[in-house]
């Protein structure tokens, strides 16, 4: 009994652990040299970094369990602290550590500067969001609906559609309000206080996820095939041939362009948005008045203090920065941060095609298996979250559970 898993980022790597804990023995198939996927780590000049700067929540409930699971401790690898958005031109809001809702209400009273009526305008707004159960026009985009909730004041600006890019790596005019509101659902609207929290890597990439969970899988013997990229996919009644080979069953854990390369046939999001990250290294004991800081100009949208002098610019979505070529658009950050400290380094990594756009009625676009012996898998598969990590995770989970109702297998060995 054989079951393949096609793709090493954080969704197959999740279909072969879930796989594996069911008994079965798996097979990982992986283009690349390294696993990680869209959230591994590269060296830079030397410098150990990550392909993309990430940021996780605590809502990211499923992630978080998968790396306890492969014995990557989240209290230690994952700096947690509160939700704060804090842009240094002046806005400011900070939750505390009261019990949910109490910690988003003090959250949204002391925002400033904003007036108290924008603020309880936007409470009654959020409070008539829970009672309709975070439900929403799925053809709505996300400026619609701040538009039709009277959501036009500075709470827009320098919340709300900074969230919404952060989140769905798509602009408010262009992202779907559903998909929006299910984010809110599951951290401002959530009972659990620390759903809000940002939890920041304390190390690279690779050590978060990719790396434990190849050396649990390795240890229970899954085979793993690097430098492997799967040109050929054909399935049948019996199982499924990859480049000639046969399996009983297989995950396919793709990017939508690459899901679109193995079968052409399958309907996959076509427009995608991408990500810079610029990493700035500065002397050592340079430091960032809180570990996450919103850039107000148009050029930086969010940067991170990584420790160590090391900043990390995350600029996500089609925007003007695009324009700017590497060399201007380090400068440009460098002079927005206004640090006083020499620049002594720094990296540039552009993706053009990050994430796939989170479009109003994406979701009614679910790429589908032509066959039960195959599932698919990867951020663009889970369609109530925008491509995200804890998507790609729930994504491997729910692949390899259909994998394992619809097709006949062998008895299981005990993983
Ligand atoms: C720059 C950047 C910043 C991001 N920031 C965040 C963030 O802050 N928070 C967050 O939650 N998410 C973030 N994301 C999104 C997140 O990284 C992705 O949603 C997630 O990593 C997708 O995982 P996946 O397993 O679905 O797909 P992928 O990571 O794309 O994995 C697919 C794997 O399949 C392999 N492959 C492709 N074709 C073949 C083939 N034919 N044969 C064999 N192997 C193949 C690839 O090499 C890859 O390893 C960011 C993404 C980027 C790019």
């Amino acid at each position: 009994m054989r079951i393949a898993v096609v793709g090493a980022g954080w969704a197959g790597l999740t279909a072969a652990i879930e796989l594996t804990i069911a008994g079965h023995p798996v097979e990982l198939f992986e283009a690349g040299r390294v696993a990680g996927g869209r959230a591994r780590s590269v060296t830079l000049d030397g410098r150990r970094l990550d392909n993309g700067q990430h940021i996780l929540l605590g809502a990211y409930r499923d992630t978080l369990a998968m790396m306890r699971h492969v014995g990557a401790d989240p209290d230690t690898l994952l700096d947690r602290r509160p939700l704060a958005v804090i842009d240094p031109a002046g806005f400011r809001m900070q939750l505390p550590t009261l019990p949910a809702p109490f910690n988003v209400a003090w959250g949204l009273l002391t925002a400033s500067p904003i007036c108290l009526g924008e603020k309880l305008a936007t409470a009654r707004w959020m409070q008539t969001v829970k009672w309709q159960r975070f439900q929403v026009d799925p053809d709505c985009t996300v400026a619609q609906w701040l538009d039709a909730a009277g959501q036009t004041g500075p709470l827009r600006q320098q919340l709300w559609e900074p969230l919404c890019l952060a989140a769905m790596n798509t602009p408010a005019e262009r992202a779907s309000a559903q998909v929006f509101a299910n984010v809110l659902r599951d951290s401002l609207g959530s009972h659990h206080r620390d759903a809000t929290d940002l939890l920041l890597p304390r190390v690279p990439l690779g050590e978060l996820f990719p790396e434990p969970a190849l050396r649990w899988l390795q240890a229970r013997g899954c085979q793993i095939r690097f430098r492997h990229r799967v040109r050929h996919l054909s399935t049948d009644e019996t199982g499924v041939a990859i480049d000639g080979e046969r399996f009983d069953s297989a995950v396919l854990a793709l990017s939508p362009r690459h899901l679109a390369q193995c079968l052409p046939e399958v309907d996959v999001p076509t427009t995608f948005e991408p990500i810079a990250t610029v990493y700035l290294q500065y002397p050592e004991k340079t430091r960032l008045p809180f570990p996450l800081i919103k850039l107000s100009k148009n050029v930086g949208q969010w940067v991170v203090d990584r420790g160590q002098g090391m900043l990390g610019c995350a600029l996500s979505g089609h925007g003007d920065w695009e324009a700017l070529d590497d060399a201007a658009l380090v400068h440009a950050l460098h002079a927005e941060l206004g640090l006083t400290e020499p620049l002594l380094w720094h990296g540039v990594i552009r993706e053009q095609r990050a994430t796939h756009a989170c479009l109003p009625g994406s979701s009614s676009r679910l790429p589908r298996s032509p066959s039960p012996r195959l599932a698919l898998a990867g951020d663009c598969c889970y369609p109530e979250y925008p491509a995200t990590l804890e998507a790609a995770v729930r994504s491997g989970k729910i692949a390899a559970a259909r994998l394992m109702a619809s097709a006949p297998h062998s008895a299981p060995t005990p993983a």
